[in-house]
């Protein structure tokens, strides 16, 4: 992880995502590097304001193939309550409760 991130504040279920993306990425032998948790800047009402989300640096992988293959590994690995977003410089993972099932 970055020197400057600070993981302090984290909810237990992003150490659960964070695991999750550990062990994906060890498949391809690359770090997991946390790019942004608690910290740094982010839209208002932002869920990493309140420890619910974590950013992964994407750049660890050049493949895009790879990449998408990542993308949809972390997709299928964490449950529907968590968001993966896939954004130019890292993947943006939230842990969101799905209220009800309201298709
Ligand atoms: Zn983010």
């Amino acid at each position: 992880m970055g020197p400057k991130v600070r993981l302090r504040g984290l909810k237990p279920e992003m150490n659960t995502a964070l695991q999750v993306a550990r062990d994906i990425f060890a498949l391809y032998q690359r770090d997991c590097i946390v790019t942004s948790a608690v910290d740094g800047k982010h839209s208002r009402g932002s869920l990493h304001y309140v420890g619910y989300a974590v950013d992964l640096r994407r750049r660890v992988f050049t493949d895009p193939g790879q990449v998408d293959d990542v993308t949809a590994m972390l997709r299928e690995s964490l449950t529907p309550e968590y968001d993966v977003v896939l954004e130019p410089s890292h993947w943006h993972i939230e842990f969101q409760p799905k209220r009800g099932l309201n298709l």
